[in-house]
């Protein structure tokens, strides 16, 4: 048997040049040859592939297909079903072929296989007709589909067989992600022959042991089926393999950073006396939660150590963790050493001052606040004074406090990622022998499997409950025909008093997207629905000083409306505005708007959101142009982010949305590896493989816990693809 327009032909002989050259070459130089060297591929396709990041043997041996053709599924012709795709075998009855003018043709080919019969068809292959005779067997696999009285396939793929009795092997075609001037057959070619001749060099990962006892496949066994599967099991074993294999590598990398934290670094130990407790807690206006009495004792334990606490604090927007960050620093300036926080934004830096303000109105201890709106007198005494320790708690903006800064005795940093997370470009904060504890807070509720899988290093503090006294806030979905009546009570609240924000997604119309911007909001609003307010605009690309005013004219009531982008998002908290209308509200990840929506529950009225939605902009399949695009369009269109808007209108809780956002968009869109500073899964999937992480991960902590600078034997190529993979955004150094 054979099949035509498949890649299994002679693909061997295409490869037999490069053999022999190998003689004493190390495995790593083997795979290190260039694509254009090899036979099968050659200087041209070299060229097109290398704009696909395929440079070597290696690159194309692990260029994974993102799918798979499966023309394995056989089946009687009455047992057909549209929709996938599906294999019969017949004895050809009729071959026919008619020129339908103007070049074009048509031939048909009846086959019958005993129970019913089945008509395939080739549209302009005119030569189809006399690779066909009656009385021959063949084999076609497409998607059948059902016309008049009969079933029928368009342009199969066709294989010929001995007699009705030829069982043939049925095959599950990989697909590859391609790039322009290489075909699907090339790349399938191209890929079966580096895996035939490379296939067995590399080194194994796993040690022999760890094979047997999770029953996965060799590296080289797992190379040939994900690439050409005998079967749907053995493809399943390869991609197991690799996505455990790629998660394993991660916790690997985590459990290695975790034990080089507690085993090597050393930071002054900070403990919290009933005394210093005491005068602490003293200098809130109101007794804490019971949840943030239980994060504040995590974080006053690990702070007694004498190596880094690395603790992150996660709690919904406004659940109180700037109260337990307060805390930390002012236990790190009991004992005499410096604390220093940094905010994402300027507008939160400063908000963080104030309540910092309030706090130590009655206490001695000296703060500041460096930010982009410090004048360069004031900076330059700021810098001095921390370098003679006169200054015991520094805030500032995550970029002021990346520079040079030197302090005396630095031995706390509280990290206020809100939802930008850049966990892993810790600012390399550190004064001479010792290290400071880390606090980050994220006010972005994290996936328990997002947890396990990104922050295995960090240990972690959830605040769930809210302080009492928190308003309810009201969500609706806005349908194109109650517009009105929404900027009727935006009118009605405005009159009584409340204040409002309209968040818009985009600055300008740079973009030819649909979307609005916050200007021709603006425009648009003062000149119409709020006509007879007092409107501001306040977007991230005005001065620093502007947007000071501007925040400034909000929080005093001088103005009613702001009309922002998303720069309100972090934080800020004006208890008076209780109106929230986001327009394109489907260009918001959840996490996103549930922050949005985290500013209008900050006072003593309920608050109200309104999601004004795009009209209905989906793309007509027909105008799309490959069905690549279509499927990534697909996932972002305007039905898939209706379910999660309506989602978002039913529940408030952070962790809820969190999750549902995770189900529906994946980690990409919330928090993926790309966020945290790490280089992105080939293959595993966060969503899919939750229950591998946990697998990779507890079995990576074990194995750290027996080898932790993975010095044996045994352990070497796991350890060389750590420190290549994540050596550096996990600043492993040379691991043991
Ligand atoms: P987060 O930083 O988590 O968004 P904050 O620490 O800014 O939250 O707290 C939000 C608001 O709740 C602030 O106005 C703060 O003063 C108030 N708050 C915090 N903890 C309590 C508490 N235990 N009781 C009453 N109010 C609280
Ligand atoms: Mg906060």
């Amino acid at each position: 048997m054979r099949w035509f327009g498949s890649m299994s032909r002679n693909i061997g002989d295409a490869m037999g040049a490069l053999s022999g050259e190998y003689a004493g070459a190390t495995p790593e130089q083997v795979l290190a040859v260039p694509v254009r060297h090899l036979s099968a591929i050659g200087p041209d396709r070299a060229q097109l592939l290398a704009k696909i990041g395929i440079q070597t043997a290696r690159d194309l041996l692990f260029h994974f297909p993102r799918n798979y053709e499966d023309l394995s599924d056989q089946r009687s012709i009455d047992h057909l079903e549209e929709g996938t795709v599906q294999t019969v075998r017949g004895v050809v009855e009729e071959v026919d072929g008619k020129s339908t003018g103007f070049g074009r043709s048509i031939v048909g080919v009846l086959i019958n296989d005993g129970t019913q019969q089945l008509r395939a068809i080739w549209f302009n292959q005119p030569y189809m007709r006399d690779k066909f005779h009656p009385g021959q067997y063949v084999m076609f696999s497409a998607k059948p589909k059902y016309h008049g009285c009969r079933w029928e396939m368009t342009h199969p793929k066709v294989a010929w067989l001995e007699g009705e009795d030829d069982r043939p092997k049925t095959e599950i075609l990989p697909i590859y992600g391609l790039t322009e001037g290489i075909p699907q057959y090339q790349m399938r070619r191209m890929v079966a022959a580096v895996v035939h001749q490379f296939a067995a060099v590399p080194i194994e990962v796993f040690p022999e042991s760890m094979l047997r006892t999770l029953d996965i496949p060799s590296l080289t066994d797992a190379i040939r089926n994900i690439h050409a599967p005998t079967d749907q099991i053995q493809l399943a074993r390869a991609r197991r393999r690799f996505i455990f294999q790629e998660l394993f590598i991660l916790q690997l990398a985590l459990a290695i950073r975790r034990w080089q934290q507690q085993t090597q670094r050393r930071s002054p130990p900070l403990p919290a006396s009933a005394k210093m407790d005491a005068r602490i807690l003293r200098l809130f206006p109101f007794e804490l939660t019971s949840g943030q009495r239980h994060v504040i004792r995590q974080i006053a334990s690990d702070m007694a150590q004498n190596r880094p606490m690395n603790r992150l604090l996660q709690g919904d927007v406004g659940s109180g963790k700037t109260v337990a960050a307060v805390y930390a620093m002012l236990l790190a300036v009991a004992h005499r050493c410096q604390a220093v926080m940094m905010a994402p934004t300027e507008i939160l830096a400063r908000q963080h001052a104030e309540t910092l303000a309030g706090v130590l109105r009655a206490s001695r201890v000296h703060w500041a606040t460096l930010t982009g709106g410090t004048t360069e007198k004031e900076r330059q005494s700021i810098l001095t004074q921390l370098a003679a320790g006169e200054i015991g708690i520094l805030i500032g903006t995550h970029a002021l406090l990346q520079e040079d800064i030197h302090f005396q005795n630095l031995g706390l940093v509280v990290i206020d990622e809100q939802h930008k997370f850049g966990v892993r470009q810790r600012a390399t904060l550190r004064t001479a022998g010792s290290d400071p504890h880390y606090l980050v807070m994220t006010a972005t509720p994290i996936p328990r499997t997002l947890t396990m899988a990104l922050f295995g290093d960090l240990d972690v503090s959830t605040l769930r409950e809210m302080p009492p006294g928190r308003q309810q806030v009201h969500t609706y979905l806005i349908e194109p025909g109650k517009r009105a009546a929404w900027w009727q009570f935006v009118r009605d609240q405005l009159t009584s008093g409340r204040q409002a924000y309209i968040v818009s997604p985009l600055v300008d119309e740079s973009l030819n997207i649909a979307a609005a911007s916050a200007e021709e909001t603006f425009e648009a609003l003062a000149n119409g629905e709020l006509e007879a307010f007092r409107l501001d605009l306040i977007h991230g690309r005005m001065s620093s000083r502007e947007k000071q005013t501007a925040m400034r004219a909000f929080r005093t009531g001088k103005t009613q409306v702001l009309v922002s982008t998303t720069v309100i998002e972090v934080g800020v908290d004006v208890p008076n505005a209780t109106v929230l209308a986001i327009l394109s509200p489907e260009r918001f990840g959840l996490a996103q708007l549930h922050q949005l929506r985290g500013r209008i529950c900050r006072g003593k009225y309920p608050g109200y959101c309104g999601l004004i939605g795009e009209p209905d902009a989906s793309p007509k399949e027909s105008e799309l142009q490959s069905p690549a695009l279509a499927s990534e369009f697909c996932e972002s269109s305007p039905s898939g982010s209706r379910d999660r808007l309506i989602a978002f209108t039913k529940t408030t809780d952070g962790f809820e949305l969190a999750e549902i956002d995770f189900q529906m968009r994946g980690p990409g869109n919330l928090l993926g590896t790309a966020q945290h500073g790490l280089p992105p899964f080939r293959i595993a999937d966060l969503v899919r493989d939750a229950a591998v992480v946990e697998e990779a991960r507890s079995l990576a902590q074990k194995l750290i816990a027996e080898d932790p600078g993975l010095r044996h034997d045994t352990h070497a190529k796991l350890r060389r693809m750590v420190l290549l993979r994540y050596g550096k955004a996990l600043d492993l150094g040379d691991v043991g």
